[in-house]
């Protein structure tokens, strides 16, 4: 049977054995798509005994997750070390908030990485406020600054890690810490890297939390979100999406156990790609910086080389001393590289991006930085060639040159 729970094999194998075990797939390799919102109970007796047990893995009602859902919740499980249990939702951004409306209480205040997501600051400025949840941006590259931030309510921690679109990479271990000794829990957005490249509990927090639409689907048509967790956290976790409703469709979780599968030659290719890519784009004139943890000597690479097993192709650069008309006549003469929001899919994208209206306490453009300097392009690295990558950017370069 491939169990595919055993911590003694190699990550790549543990991605093509977890969550393949006999009760989702007897003599198939792919557990079946289980479309179906009822179980059927043998008799009344056995129709009791299930609601009693609300186990994990159970199939008792559509919204409790049928053994599709269960088959990829145990496989993330199984790859995030730590971990008692995964939560699935319907988005990244579900996953977000679902696990800070879990953890969170009327008056707590929670910290939030100044450089964390977009959505995730506007959860906490939108729905949490309304709850009555305040929030307090802080620089997760300043620790003093950070400790300073606690008080007698707060009571969770948000972190994201490299930083959104900025691509910051803070000292986790550290963070967490100061966290937990405040009597903190730590959450944290661990999409870039995913568990492969980042073992989020191992450095500290209590829930890390990835958006599947990116890495795990990896081919750009699906949504879905996850949070795992050790076992205290795990029953909040389970429960809160219980009470709030959350189920994904059995269509999407096998989808996503697929990508699962190509996710570690994905990322591997993928981060290849970017870094020739972001060493490139440091050798020219028109890059004022290359915002990449995975760039030797780049901002963050000592801690990303110290904490992380892996990347990904997703980083950004800053124009040396152009505006956005010139940005923007680089961005639509590139034909490989698609316009878009999301990443991590098989296809190359570029997004230009401002940083000033997501950031309440870290500069932009950063300290020590030409004032000119801030007109950034975020690119997530696909599966084309980086030849071919590299020749549609030199083409790019030229077309923003010749305006
Ligand atoms: C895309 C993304 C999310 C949200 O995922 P969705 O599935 O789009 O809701 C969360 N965090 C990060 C870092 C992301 O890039």
């Amino acid at each position: 049977m491939a169990g595919g729970n055993d911590d003694s094999y190699a990550r790549s194998t543990r991605l093509v054995t977890v969550g393949r075990s006999g009760d989702f797939a007897d003599n198939v390799v792919n557990p079946p798509i289980w479309r179906a919102s009822t179980h059927l109970y043998a008799n009344c007796a056995d129709l009791k005994a299930r609601k009693a047990r609300n186990e994990d893995g159970q199939f008792f009602y559509g919204r409790r997750g049928a053994p599709t859902q269960w088959a990829l919740a145990q496989a993330l499980t199984a790859l995030e070390p730590g971990a008692a249990g995964t939560v699935l939702y319907p988005s990244g951004l579900a996953a977000l908030a679902g696990a800070l409306l879990a953890v969170l209480r009327s008056g707590d205040v929670l910290l939030v990485a100044d450089n964390a997501y977009e959505p995730t600051r506007n959860t906490a400025m939108g729905l949490l406020k309304t709850f009555g949840v305040e929030h307090r941006f802080f620089d997760p590259l300043d620790l003093e600054a950070f400790e300073a931030a606690f008080c007698d309510r707060t009571r969770a921690v948000m972190l994201e890690v490299p930083g959104s679109l900025t691509m910051e990479v803070c000292d986790i271990p550290a963070l967490t810490r100061i966290a937990r000794d405040k009597g903190a829990v730590s959450l944290i957005d661990n999409t870039w890297a995913t568990s492969l490249g980042f073992e989020a509990l191992g450095h500290g927090c209590d829930i890390a939390i990835t958006a599947l639409t990116k890495h795990v689907g990896g081919h750009s048509d699906l949504m879905m979100g996850a949070a795992s967790a050790g076992e205290r956290w795990y029953r909040r976790l389970r429960l809160g999406a219980q009470q709030l409703g959350h189920v994904v469709s059995p269509d999407d979780a096998a989808l996503a156990l697929r990508g699962l599968r190509t996710m570690g030659v994905r990322l591997e290719q993928q981060s290849k790609t970017a870094l020739a890519i972001a060493q490139w784009l440091d050798d020219r004139d028109e890059v004022a910086h290359v915002l990449s943890p995975m760039l030797p000597g780049g901002p963050g690479h000592n801690l990303w080389q110290r904490d992380f097993t892996g990347g990904c192709g997703l980083f950004s650069f800053v124009l040396k001393g152009r505006d956005d008309v010139a940005r923007c006549r680089l961005i639509d003469a590139l034909q490989l590289f698609g316009i878009g929001y999301s990443w991590g899919g098989f296809e190359s994208l570029a997004l230009p991006f401002d940083v000033d209206p997501i950031r309440s306490t870290m500069a932009w453009p950063k300290e020590g930085w030409g004032l000119e300097d801030r007109f950034a392009i975020r690119l997530s690295i696909g599966l084309e060639d980086k030849g071919d990558l590299i020749a549609d950017l030199t083409n790019g370069f030229a077309a923003m040159n010749e305006g």
